[in-house]
């Protein structure tokens, strides 16, 4: 049996490439993140080899005692991470992500055609959480189930629970999903809570983004006030890619969330599950017990104030005003660009960070902001000193952006740039057709 460099030349030199590129870059996507050598260790160890179908102690095929002890260790692991009472809560641990964790939530909780309510994807929510266009059920959960998003206020840029409330009168929703990809704030759990026992739905928190934060106590915690906890594994939290769903064990609106769930997900969503990853999730959770841990979570908050209020200083536009966890959103239309340019211009300077819609954006292609994280450099030992010339590195390149598009304009590429634009040339509706 050969390693890499010999069995594969070809993808050995892929994945050194990628590596330089990531260790090369100012890697700020707030989504991103460097694990651990333990965690990769795991990942990429024999446990790849087995099948596993079932829960500890019910599985389908033999050879599993080894696998059930890592398995119940990683759900045992998760629920002191987090720290919830094992008698109220339990854990599944085997999504293979976000996103089919959302949705095997949904096929458990509701039937074809019930309704949800998520934040909407141009106001920060993400795709799972029933994302649709004017013309289109984007998302396999806005296909299936009925989804009527809601909003933020676009004045203040925090969530509109006033006009969630009032939709929700009116819609009766199932289920509500708080939770975000691109909200530089807390969710008002008790206000959330709230309406949706006015309204007789469930309450989801899709933690995903900020579930390292929440298991370090550095923000608000969803478990008082939620009947399931989603998240993924690889953001803040700091594991391999995966995916967790949290219940609770008491019955929920005559439901039994924890039968309910784990069917959902085998053998109603998935097959054997990813025990590589699931030993990776375990190493992960481990480490998020331990008080470096809570004081990496510290940091990840701090670097980002002092991001957004040095980006405050140069008189950037945040959404929200600022930010109370790991991202910032920048409002780029009050200088006249967009997102998706000062992105490319960011990327040839080897600054990693992505285009954003912000509130009130017209075009989800050519988006009116950009997103900043601040995860993945923390890890890399950056403090809040790094996160004030990263503002100023990115101020330069808006710079830059902006006197590119000043050199362009008047010129010939200006006019096909205009009609790329144009509904002549709808790059968009000839793929999609
Ligand atoms: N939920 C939220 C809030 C997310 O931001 C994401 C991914 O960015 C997901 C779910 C989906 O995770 P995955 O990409 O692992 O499917």
């Amino acid at each position: 049996d050969h390693g890499l460099s010999e069995a594969d030349p070809e993808v050995r030199s892929i994945i050194d490439k990628e590596k330089e590129r990531q260790f090369k870059s100012l890697e700020l996507i707030a989504s991103e993140n460097f694990t651990s050598r333990a965690v990769m260790e795991a990942v990429g160890s024999c446990l790849t080899n087995k099948y596993s179908e079932g829960l500890p102690g019910k599985r389908y095929y033999g050879g599993n005692e080894y696998i059930d002890e890592l398995e119940t260790l990683c759900q045992q692991r998760a629920l002191e991470a987090f720290q919830v009472d094992g008698k109220k809560w339990g854990v599944n641990v085997q999504p293979l992500s976000g996103s089919p964790a959302n949705f095997e939530v949904y096929t458990a909780i509701l039937k074809p055609h019930d309704r949800l309510m998520g934040l909407d994807l141009p106001h920060g929510g993400h795709l799972s959480h029933g994302f649709m266009t004017p013309k289109r059920r984007v998302s396999g959960t806005s296909i299936y189930f009925e989804s009527m998003p809601y909003r933020l206020d676009e004045s203040t840029g925090l969530v509109d629970y006033d006009m969630l409330e009032k939709t929700a009168i009116l819609f009766r929703p199932k289920l509500i999903i708080a939770g975000a990809s691109a909200y530089p704030r807390d969710f008002d759990y008790p206000r959330m809570r709230k309406i949706a026992d006015a309204v007789g739905a469930f309450l989801m928190m899709d933690m995903a983004h900020i579930s390292g934060l929440v298991a370090a106590s550095v923000v608000a915690n969803p478990f008082e006030y939620c009947d399931i906890v989603t998240t993924t594994t690889h953001k803040s939290l700091r594991g391999p890619r995966g995916g967790m769903i949290f219940f609770k064990k008491d019955p929920v609106l005559g439901v039994d969330l924890e039968s309910a769930i784990n069917n959902a997900v085998f053998p109603g969503l998935q097959g054997g599950p990813h025990n590589h990853t699931i030993g990776g999730l375990a190493v992960c959770l481990k480490h998020a017990k331990s008080p470096e841990f809570k004081a990496y979570q510290n940091k990840v908050v701090s670097n980002c104030r002092a991001l957004a209020s040095r980006l405050t200083e140069l008189g950037y536009k945040l959404v929200s005003g600022g930010s109370d966890n790991h991202l910032v959103l920048v409002d780029l239309r009050p200088l006249g660009i967009d997102g998706a340019r000062a992105e490319k211009i960011l990327d040839l300077a080897s600054i990693t960070l992505n285009k954003n819609s912000v509130p009130g954006d017209k075009s989800a292609l050519v988006p009116g902001g950009i997103r900043i994280g601040s995860p993945a450099m923390t890890t890399r030992g950056f403090s809040e000193k790094e996160f004030v010339a990263i503002a100023d590195f990115i101020h330069e390149g808006v710079q830059i952006t902006l006197e590119a598009k000043r050199l362009v304009s008047g010129s010939k590429l200006q006019d096909f740039m205009k009609f790329v634009a144009s509904p002549d040339f709808s790059l968009m509706d000839k793929v999609s057709d």
